[in-house]
């Protein structure tokens, strides 16, 4: 039985992890390369846990019985690869928790709309009156949660970096949205290593449980095929409704599970556009095997208010849409936000290009923008990609600017869509800083 727990990174999952060890009797040390933010400086002390921060410990470190690693440190990071080579389990903060909770858990993984997934599943759990719990990328971490008062389910968004470090946890119900390339650099540039660290949220189950899958999604369509899935496999799609699962009869979102079936308009969904529709039929699938009543589901998919910096439409200034799509931050994502909205369109876009190719983007940016914001310190990809596609191309390198030519360049009844297809940290500390900063730039007109 571990006795040492040693905590690799302090933030919110490292934290809990470590609130949630101690509670369990472990000796706990909690270990930070960086700075530790003084919030958490402060429970640590209280809770009378050991941390240290801006250093590793080494020697405080390779005699622990059992690591938990935050997701945001590497798995090539030399003190990690160092607890391999002396054969020192190295878990996630979710494979921890799970074996401390008997709660029922919904996972959701994806390359994109996790968060708005995982929100909206959260939201129509608790509409029904379950006794649920949010965890992973989004809300208090689960260990924190498992250890100060347990939920009897849990809805978890889980990143990739996640579900590296599980080996014994079980999703009751894996959801997986879809797969894009994304994050190779963490995954030695080989796609198949990514789809593997994806599909790691099949482990461990059994036919008592339920897989959600996207079935227009060509990835993991080839995925399937290679692998034996005991769960019970529910896909949706743009397509005719399974026997079990979501599709799209004319108008109708249509989803069929044993005898039961559900339907409603995709215009009453709240959140308009193709991906949202996806996103709402993985919610709908999660709330059928659950035995939610289809009214409720059909009250909370209509209500749902959506996640900030994710295609919010925030403020109408004479007559033109702004919209903040801030959370876009691959040419993936940016491609639904062009295709759910009617042209024609001011489109703000730029910042740190993640090796791009915006040939995907083309033809709905030919059809529907017409103008392009660039604001970036670095625009010439941008510009070069949609040079004599779109009339006006401008370059600004700060959020006012942009706003402001953007405003100018719109017209009554058009829009004004952020939605930048690139990471924020050349000119902002992060999308939630480019998101706010463009919400109060827009305000100021
Ligand atoms: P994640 O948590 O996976 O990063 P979010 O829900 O935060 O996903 O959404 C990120 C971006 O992706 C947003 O710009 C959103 O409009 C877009 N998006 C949301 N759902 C999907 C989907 N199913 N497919 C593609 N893009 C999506």
């Amino acid at each position: 039985m571990a006795s040492r727990v040693v905590v690799i990174g302090a933030g919110e999952s490292g934290v809990g992890a470590a609130i949630l060890a101690k509670k369990q009797g472990f000796e706990v040390l909690v270990t930070d390369a960086g700075k530790v933010q003084d919030k958490y400086k402060h429970v640590l002390t209280e809770s009378d846990i050991l941390y240290e921060e801006s250093k590793h410990s080494e020697e405080q470190i390779v005699n622990a019985n059992l690591v938990i690693k935050s997701p945001g440190v590497p798995d090539k990071a030399p003190l990690i690869l160092k607890l391999r080579e002396l054969e020192i389990p190295v878990i996630s903060e979710i494979e921890f928790a799970g074996r401390y909770t008997k709660a029922k858990t919904i996972c959701i993984t994806g390359s994109n709309g996790k968060t708005t997934t995982t929100m909206m599943t959260y939201h129509l759990l608790k509409e029904a009156g379950f006794n649920v719990g949010l965890a992973g990328n989004v809300g208090q971490s689960l260990a924190w949660q498992v250890a100060e008062r347990d939920f009897d389910y849990y809805v978890i968004e889980l990143s990739s970096f996640q579900l590296d470090g599980m080996y014994e946890f079980k999703a009751d119900v894996a959801v997986l949205l879809n797969i894009t390339p994304d994050h190779l650099d963490r995954y030695d540039y080989q796609l198949q290593n990514y789809v593997d660290s994806k599909f790691r949220i099949l482990q461990n189950q059994t036919e008592e449980n339920y897989f959600i899958y996207g079935a227009d999604d060509p990835i993991i369509q080839k995925e399937i095929e290679k692998r034996n899935i005991p769960a019970m496999c529910l896909p949706f799609g743009w397509t005719e409704t399974p026997e079990n699962g979501a599709g799209i009869k004319g108008e109708e979102l249509l989803i069929n599970w044993k005898q039961k079936s559900f339907n409603m308009s995709i215009f009453d969904i709240a959140l308009q556009g193709r991906h949202n529709t996806y996103n709402s039929m993985a919610a709908g699938l999660t709330g059928m095997v659950l035995n939610i009543r289809n009214e409720k589901i059909r009250e909370s998919l209509s209500d749902f208010k959506g996640v900030e910096h994710r295609l919010e439409r925030f403020l109408r200034v004479h007559g033109i849409e702004f919209i903040n799509d801030s959370k876009a931050t691959n040419v993936n994502s940016t491609w639904y936000a062009l295709e759910s909205l009617s042209k024609p369109i001011v489109w703000i876009a730029g910042g740190v290009d993640k090796g791009n190719d915006y040939d995907a983007l083309k033809d709905l940016v030919k059809d529907k923008v017409k103008a392009i914001i660039c604001l970036g310190t670095d625009n010439r990809k941008i510009m070069e990609a949609f040079v004599g596609i779109v009339p006006d191309i401008i370059e600004t390198q700060d959020m006012k600017d942009a706003v402001r030519s953007a405003y100018y360049l719109a017209k009554d009844g058009e829009t004004v869509l952020l939605s930048p297809a690139c990471a924020s940290f050349d000119l902002f500390d992060n999308y939630e800083d480019r998101g706010r900063q463009f919400k109060m730039a827009v305000r100021e007109l």
